[in-house]
């Protein structure tokens, strides 16, 4: 490792000092500075070199400062950023245009982070509740999944089921109800039970954070289905799996589900700005009126025509088919390694995670300050499970490498 000053104006040491000294401590990170990035590598100031594995949390699916990406963003910047939508820009409608075709909805409604698209979404279907379905005004309920992950407002922790995520901020948001994830089966029992005046389902189609939880086969298309029989909308919150990450444009695309209403977020920005969208057909979409819902950033010109740059090299560059197929190869090798801690590979497309088994006191957080010092930094989600999820533009020459270097960690650990 060298200890010479590459990138910036500060050392490693002295940045986690700043943080720690003057940040509220609501984030605990792996002990590695990053100063630079481009495609698949991140650098630390130091000039040590570092595959991503987290692709922040996978909203760099497009790779660091992915030029086409960039020089959209420099550009528009030197014309017009921020109006506020209380005049039209040149740019919104172009892109609300490309991002509705891309996605075959009707209709787009511009956010910019992802929980802001959840609660977007969620009060759009409260609307819809009221004003289309019939339910009686203040008893509309939305049905979340048991092991979630949302987001961080209010409505995203009072659908929680994480003590971390919800513990010491009540009370909560009324209107929720909690089934089990992967279990089709309860799903229909709420809907027997309440589902006159359910509004919406929300469900991620493969739990990111609860550790990539992939559910069985099957279970969205029975949820669509169920949702269908009931006059429930179904909500798809792709803002983790969506744009290429599992393997397809959407998760839910391997079932050939069409969400009623989806969510995107993270890697519509292309890492660069935040971006986030609910799509929905009219409907739906038109049970919000003017004045009733919105936010001062949301569509500025500059996230325009960032997101759709973003989604122009999903497209070009072939993310989805990539993640796909390197996917298969990730997990063939992952699955190669022989080792009493590792106890399970799973995942889809370049969404994938390991499950390992704490042994004499090495924990998932301990294997990762390994692979840091190999050159890979990941984050642990839970004591025993790591992501793994690169940027999609990897080759498959560097995801193989990364294998080795994963494995090499594994096989230095006697246990
Ligand atoms: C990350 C994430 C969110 C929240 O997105 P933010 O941009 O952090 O607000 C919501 N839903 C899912 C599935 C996520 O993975």
């Amino acid at each position: 490792m060298s200890d010479q000053l590459v990138y910036g104006k500060i050392r490693s040491q002295t940045a986690m000092e700043l943080e720690e000294r003057y940040g509220a401590h609501n984030y605990h990170p792996l002990p590695v500075v990053l100063a630079k990035g481009e495609g698949v590598f991140v650098w630390d100031p130091e000039g040590n070199r570092y595959y991503d594995f987290l692709s922040a949390y996978s909203a760099v699916n497009q790779g660091h400062c992915h030029p086409h990406i960039v020089n959209a963003l420099i550009n528009q910047a030197k014309e017009l950023t921020l109006t506020s939508r209380a005049f039209f820009n040149n740019r919104l409608g172009e892109y609300e245009k490309f991002i509705t075709e891309f996605f075959n909805y009707d209709m787009v409604l511009p956010m910019n982070t992802g929980v802001e698209g959840v609660e977007t979404a969620v009060k759009l279907a409260r609307k819809w509740a009221y004003a289309v379905k019939g339910v009686e005004q203040n008893n509309a309920l939305v049905i979340f999944c048991e092991g979630n992950f949302h987001g961080r407002t209010m409505l995203a922790i009072s659908a929680s089921t994480d003590p971390d995520s919800y513990d010491g901020f009540g009370p909560f948001l009324p209107g929720i109800i909690k089934i089990p994830y992967n279990n089709p089966h309860a799903l229909k029992e709420a809907l027997l039970k309440h589902g006159k005046n359910v509004a919406a389902f929300v469900v991620e189609p493969i739990q990111g954070e609860a550790g990539v939880y992939v559910p069985d086969g099957g279970y969205l298309k029975q949820c669509y289905d169920l949702c269908k029989s009931h006059n429930v909308l179904f909500i798809a919150d792709e803002v983790q799996t969506g744009l290429a990450r599992t393997g397809k444009l959407l998760a839910c695309d391997y079932e050939q589900v069409r969400p009623d209403v989806l969510i995107l977020g993270k890697a519509l920005s292309g890492g660069v700005l935040p971006v986030s969208a609910v799509l929905a057909d009219k409907d739906i979409m038109l049970t919000i009126k003017p004045g009733q819902h919105g936010s001062t950033f949301g569509g500025f010109p500059l996230a325009c025509v960032v997101a759709q740059a973003a989604l122009e090299v999903i497209r070009d560059e072939k993310l989805a088919e990539r993640a796909y197929e390197l996917g298969i190869v990730f997990r063939a090798e992952l699955e190669k390694i022989d080792h009493p801690m590792l106890k399970l590979v799973r995942g889809k497309g370049l969404l994938n995670a390991i499950v390992v088994e704490p042994k004499n006191g090495i924990e998932a957080w301990d294997l990762c300050i390994k692979l840091k010092e190999k050159g890979i930094i990941c984050k642990p989600t839970h004591r025993y499970i790591i992501r793994l999820a690169p940027p999609l533009v990897i080759t498959k020459e560097q995801l193989l490498e990364a294998s080795q270097i994963i494995k090499s960690v594994f096989t230095e650990i006697q246990v």
